[in-house]
């Protein structure tokens, strides 16, 4: 029987929550993050911030000279993770198969549940509902028979979309769409795949597989799989998986100095938040760092007490990071993960970390 699986994606989330805290902030550009004083990133930009061309790991500068009249709100990690709470709150109470990817976002497996709600899109205009009751915001939605599909359909009428895709309708959904949609084709892949001639998700699923497997070995074809709509990754919930993650991708390479150490804190924060929403603690702190040229390492430290202090692993991190970086060292992703206690390795870096290009997340992120 078919899978229903939701993702769910609350819409520009810091900022959203900052407009919503401070009404008079309501309708107009919002951007949050560090003051450009002090190199400051955009951690999050309002809608109507966007319409100037700011996103998020954006310079502040940059961001202020684009749209000078832009609110600037240094971000409040408390706050952002108690409305997480809430949300995964709702979550839960529709199903207890939420796998939560960040703060504002998590697939639902709701195949025992669609019927009783009366369909997918019942079920997802109900969610939709009670988040913004409960919150007083907007989720974008995205449901089909996997995560792909899901994610991807979360992703195409924000804010405040939905967007299903029936059982059947995958491969036709996914092939109009470019290849980078695709989780997991980052930029570079996505030059390889252009210089092969192969430009559209259709594209790639209509590829020999040979062809795929020369450009990526195996993973090409795993590929090939997703594009071609079939994906059968289970909904892991948080007490199943074995470590919680947060990455970002600049969307320029950084060199270490405060704007890499102000994206380290806030995944930090995220990763202490996550943890501590599912009741565990991390005795092992894991730096993911991918370089200009691609080459990614990681290099974890064990703690002797595990822990989901934001500062505590933030420290483990910076310690991480002190280690390993030379002068002239340039970034283009950073992730913390933390592994639980009375596990083992961190194996969850997903499919794709060791190989190179996207981690958990695509990018450059929208949320
Ligand atoms: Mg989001």
């Amino acid at each position: 029987m078919a899978r229903t699986i939701l993702h769910a994606d609350l819409d520009a989330f810091y900022a959203s929550v900052e407009q919503l805290d401070r009404p008079e902030l309501r309708g107009r550009p919002v951007v949050v993050g560090g003051p450009p004083e002090a190199r400051g990133v955009v951690a999050a930009a309002s809608y109507e911030a966007r319409r100037f061309g700011i996103h998020s790991a954006m310079p502040m500068s940059r961001a202020l000279r684009l749209c000078p009249q832009a609110v600037r709100v240094s971000p409040r990690f408390g706050r952002y993770g108690e409305v997480s709470r809430q949300v995964m709150s709702v979550f839960r109470a529709v199903t207890p198969l939420v796998e939560p990817l960040s703060l504002d976002e998590a697939f639902l497996d709701v195949t025992a549940q669609v019927r009783r709600y009366g369909g997918a899109e019942a079920l997802a205009r109900r969610l939709k509902r009670r988040v913004k009751e409960r919150t007083g915001l907007t989720v974008s939605v995205g449901a089909g028979t996997n995560k792909t599909v899901a994610k991807i359909a979360s992703d195409m009428q924000k804010p405040d979309g939905l967007v299903i895709v029936a059982p059947g309708a995958e491969e036709a959904f996914l092939a109009p769409l470019p290849a980078r949609a695709l989780w997991g084709v980052g930029p570079r892949a996505e030059s390889v795949l252009a210089a092969a001639g192969l430009h559209t998700i259709g594209d790639i699923a209509g590829a020999r597989p040979q062809q795929l497997e020369a450009l990526f070995g195996a993973r090409g074809l795993a590929v090939q799989e997703m594009a071609r709509g079939r994906d059968d990754r289970a909904v892991e919930t948080e007490h199943e998986r074995k470590s919680v993650g947060a990455e970002t991708t600049f969307p320029r390479d950084l060199a270490d100095g405060p704007e890499l150490r102000e994206q380290l804190a806030r995944l930090a924060n995220e990763v202490a938040e996550r943890l501590s929403q599912g009741g565990s603690r991390a005795r092992t702190v894991v730096l993911k760092l991918r370089y200009a040229d691609f080459h990614t390492i990681t290099r974890q430290t064990t703690r002797p007490e595990p822990t989901d202090d934001a500062e505590e692993i933030e420290s483990a991190a910076a310690g991480l990071l002190d280690a390993v970086v030379q002068p002239g060292d340039k970034f283009r992703l950073l992730g913390i993960h933390g592994a639980k206690l009375g596990e083992g390795q961190p194996d969850q870096l997903s499919l794709w970390s060791a190989a190179g290009e996207a981690g958990r997340t695509p990018a450059p992120r929208r949320d």
